[in-house]
């Protein structure tokens, strides 16, 4: 499984803690930025290809990456260095992104510029679904600090803007999971770890500038974003928010230029019958897209 993340930079700042995973799924998302098709295609164009002799042709499973820019890890291609600061930001606050092995290998991953904006010591990285003490004490540590946060919304969450109003310690740390809504429930839920920080939420009312990327509600946002509006909250600063939402503009509106769709919400989709899709059979499912056609938070 280690053999996933073949081409690591000597700077990054990413620490592996996954099992098993199904990183090698590629998605639509990928050929809208030029990308070839996996050369597997061509293996039944040749006739006498069938014999064991020929297996030595085969391509070796995803190591042809196209080369990829080493600061914000997009193709070289497509590169987004020139909407980065030119250096990091200046923050206090430790960014913790929890990130599910599926979100590492998408091509239109918002985590790689953000990581690129900030300083490799406030902005750290861990991929895989399962946390605890042993096998990850730096983590257990942090989640066991006072001035610890952790972004998930739910009843149980404050507010951040109000919170740090009156919180008797100013937080320090905030913890962000990376993944889509059910891989981040799913990862909230099942380590206890992180039901350790104070448990917080955004209410912002800024709609998502990800359009290329299908979010479930209308008030969802990327990962970049949440931290951008969450670091700018802590450090009081909107500057940062509007620094790290430049490189996702960029990158929304060179797809949306090759031919990208904007992605309306699921919310939206299913308000205005455009739901492409069959509705689910299943009754748990059913209930959960009945919910939110009414707006009800789930
Ligand atoms: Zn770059």
């Amino acid at each position: 499984m280690e053999s996933q993340k073949e081409a690591r930079t000597p700077g990054d700042h990413v620490t592996r803690t996954c099992e098993k995973s199904n990183c090698q799924t590629r998605n639509e998302e990928e050929e809208l930025e030029g990308g070839e098709a996996p050369t597997v295609a061509t293996l039944n164009t040749e006739a006498d290809g069938a014999n064991a002799d020929g297996l030595w042709k085969l391509p070796v499973e995803s190591a042809e990456r196209r080369p990829e820019c080493s600061r914000c890890r997009r193709p070289l291609k497509v590169c987004l260095c020139p909407f980065l600061p030119v250096h990091p930001l200046h923050i206090s606050t430790h960014l913790y992104i929890i990130q599910h092995p599926a979100e590492e290998n998408k091509v239109l991953r918002t985590v790689p510029l953000l990581a690129a904006c900030l300083p490799q010591e406030k902005c750290k990285v861990k991929i895989g679904r399962r946390f605890s003490e042993e096998r990850d004490p730096e983590l257990s540590a942090v989640c066991q600090k006072a001035g610890t946060l952790i972004l998930y919304p739910g009843a149980e969450a404050a507010n951040l803007e109000e919170f740090i109003l009156d919180s008797p310690v100013y937080p320090s740390t905030i913890i962000i999971i990376d993944g889509t809504w059910s891989q981040a429930k799913d990862i909230f839920y099942k380590n206890s770890l992180f039901r350790l920080p104070r448990q917080v939420q955004l209410k912002t009312s800024i709609s998502s500038q990800y359009v290329i990327r299908m979010q479930p509600t209308n008030s969802c946002l990327s990962t970049l974003e949440c931290a951008a509006v969450a670091l700018s909250i802590l450090e009081k600063n909107n500057y940062i928010q509007e620094t790290l939402l430049r490189p996702l503009q960029a990158l929304c509106t060179f797809q949306l230029q090759h031919g990208a769709q904007i992605r309306l919400s699921k919310e939206h989709l299913l308000k205005n019958g455009l739901y492409p899709k069959p509705m689910p059979k299943n009754k748990r499912k059913l209930r959960k897209m009945e919910l939110l056609m009414n707006s009800v938070k789930i």
